[in-house]
């Protein structure tokens, strides 16, 4: 192609599109050592009860602070670390760093010692038969309970025919580990799923929360998710609530759990132990 273009073919090198693909190279080489350099740092985002908007626990964000790009956000390395494998390694770091700072926040006073921490689990971590055995090695030697690690999967992990997902979910859950759909509604499973998953909670994407006031057909769908999580006995978390009015809208319709830039951002760990105290 490159050939028949002739006199156009430079178009195949413009500088640009070779810094892109260089700065993907490069990031990928970097990636497998910024957690031993200290690059990855965990944010956490407090999640609240929504009846008395109490902190209930907190979700862990990775962000990987460059040393040249400044703060690179996870949607764009999380899919490197994915394609690379490096996950594979990452993942139970994250887990374990997420445990470890959860057991601190614990600590901080009675009310707390409740608190769960949720940790994103992508595709490429689930296809790893040992998961659920990691897990219980990081419970037991960080000491956290089980009930207290939130594990949240997308509903492309939940549907991907090349893992036996079900199989690990119900591995998981044996162990105690509570699991969370998260991103519900924006996948091609449709509500009726729902009722076939092994998961303890859903987590309503932020695009629904976000039109809540004002698309019906969006309130609609987070008045059925509602509905059908409350009769399966499942939570439901609102994730991306920005404002006072999507907040009262959730809290009536029976949402029990929210979070979101109204209610807390993400934060590193010093900053969420000065806000519980
Ligand atoms: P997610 O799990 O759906 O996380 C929620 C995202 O929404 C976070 O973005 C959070 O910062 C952002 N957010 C929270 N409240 C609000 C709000 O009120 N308004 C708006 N506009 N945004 C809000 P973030 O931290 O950039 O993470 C993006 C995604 O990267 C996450 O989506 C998650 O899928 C993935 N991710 C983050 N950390 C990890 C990790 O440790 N492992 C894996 N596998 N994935 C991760
Ligand atoms: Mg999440
Ligand atoms: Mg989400
Ligand atoms: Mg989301």
């Amino acid at each position: 192609q490159a050939k028949t273009a002739g006199k156009h073919c430079y178009r195949f090198y413009h500088p640009s599109m070779e810094q892109v693909v260089e700065r993907r190279v490069r990031m990928e080489k970097e990636l497998r050592t910024a957690w031993e350099r200290d690059e990855l740092t965990m944010y956490y985002q407090p999640v609240f009860r929504m009846s008395d908007r109490q902190i209930v626990g907190a979700e862990a964000l990775l962000r990987w602070q460059h040393p040249e790009y400044g703060v690179v956000a996870p949607s764009v390395f999380i899919a490197v670390a994915e394609e690379t494998g490096l996950i594979e390694q990452l993942g139970p770091h994250v887990i374990r760093k997420a445990c470890i700072d959860a057991m601190r926040w614990r600590a901080v006073a009675p009310k707390y010692t409740d608190l769960f921490v949720s940790v994103n689990l992508s595709v490429r971590q689930l296809r790893d038969a040992w998961l659920p055995e990691q897990v219980g090695e990081i419970l037991k030697s960080t000491g956290m309970s089980p009930e207290g690690l939130h594990l949240e999967l997308t509903e492309t992990v939940v549907l991907d025919d090349a893992i036996d997902s079900r199989g690990l979910m119900r591995r998981l859950r044996d162990a105690g580990v509570k699991l969370w759909l998260d991103d519900f509604g924006t996948g091609f499973s449709g509500l009726s799923h729902l009722r076939r998953l092994p998961v303890d909670g859903v987590k309503i994407d932020r695009t629904f929360v976000s039109d809540i006031l004002h698309d019906a057909d969006d309130r609609a769908l987070t008045r059925a998710i509602i509905g059908m999580a409350q009769s399966l006995g499942i939570v439901v978390i609102a994730e991306g609530i920005e404002e006072q009015g999507q907040y009262e809208l959730l809290r009536e319709t029976g949402c029990d759990l929210g979070q979101g830039y109204l209610l807390g951002k993400p934060m590193d760990q010093q900053s969420f132990l000065k806000l519980l105290r």
